[in-house]
């Protein structure tokens, strides 16, 4: 039988030795090196016409909702700056793509100071062309399909989702979810995220899913990390987070049944001895759902949009 503590502890390895891995590279560059990247990518890929603006930075962001982040200058269109989410350091690929985006960006920036041409900002919709929202038009996107035409590795988008292809999912260490039910009748349910360093205490868990929605009924299951995405994220005593929101998943029960039958998950259950991990994944599912067709679950909800420029004065 394994033990409460036991089952943290196995989850804390396994993140540790994910932390561990070789440093990861992109054409020879650690990825954390910014600035040797934006380079390389300038070169590359702009065939070295991007000239930053002065004081121009390139930083990591601690964003898991933003990959990527655009700065500038709205009266001058100068650029002040690149964002990248810490996290990504990770994830070359992800990282890269991410970096270029921003870089499509500062292009659109650039060129208009230099020639004044309000379209290379793709600020609103024109008929019959493509627009998805403001900053991505016609421009932007014409750069983006040149790109990835001529660098399919780039896989450029205009929206990028944690945990997609470009993604080296052996890095992304799993996580851990509460199920909360909250009216089974009525299909409706939420899921919370643990911290990842929380300690699995059921009694704790389950009063946080009183506090928020006045049931106890919970499941806890381990999941990979980029199923995790998008849920409310539990403080590390696993109580809510200040001003949580009380949000309700609707067709919780199909979507649960999903989620179990999908690779990688597993559910963590608690005999009255402590928690032991349910090995045998074929062994999870809710009685009740049996029936109920598969549904995936939203798991992405907001964010991630490399797009996601700011803009300031
Ligand atoms: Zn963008």
């Amino acid at each position: 039988m394994i033990q409460a503590s036991q089952v943290a502890g196995d989850h804390m390895r396994m993140n540790q030795a994910i932390k561990i891995q070789t440093r990861p590279q992109f054409a020879g560059i650690p990825t954390d090196n910014l600035s040797a990247l934006f380079r390389y990518c300038n070169r590359h890929y702009f065939n070295s016409e991007l000239r930053p603006s002065s004081g121009f930075r390139l930083t990591f962001s601690r964003s898991a909702r933003l990959s990527g982040c655009f700065t500038y200058c709205l009266q001058t269109h100068e650029d002040w700056g690149i964002a990248i989410s810490s996290r990504l350091k990770c994830h070359p690929r992800a990282l890269v793509s991410t970096l270029v985006h921003e870089m499509i960006h500062m292009l659109a920036h650039q060129r208009f100071r230099e020639t004044g041409d309000k379209d290379l900002l793709d600020e609103e919709e024109k008929p019959g062309q493509p627009f998805v929202n403001r900053g991505h038009g016609a421009f932007f996107i014409g750069q983006l399909e040149q790109m990835n035409e001529r660098f399919p590795h780039l896989g450029l988008t205009v929206k990028s989702t944690f945990g997609d292809h470009l993604y080296d999912h052996a890095r992304i260490a799993p996580a851990r979810l509460m199920l909360v039910s909250i009216c089974p009748l009525q299909g409706k349910g939420m899921v919370y995220r643990l911290h990842e360093r929380a300690e699995l205490n059921w009694s704790h868990l389950r009063a946080t899913a009183q506090a928020m929605h006045g049931v106890s009924d919970i499941q806890v299951v381990e999941v990979p990390g980029q199923l995790a995405e998008g849920f409310p994220l539990l403080r590390r005593d696993n109580a809510p987070r200040k001003n949580m929101k009380r949000r309700v998943l609707r067709h919780f029960a199909s979507k649960t049944a999903a989620l179990l039958e999908t690779a990688g998950v597993r559910e963590l259950t608690q005999t009255p001895a402590g928690a032991r991990i349910t090995r045998n994944p074929s062994e999870c599912h809710i009685p009740s759902c049996e029936n109920t067709p598969a549904s995936h679950l939203r798991i992405h909800p907001a964010g991630h949009e490399p797009e996601s420029y700011r803009h300031r004065m």
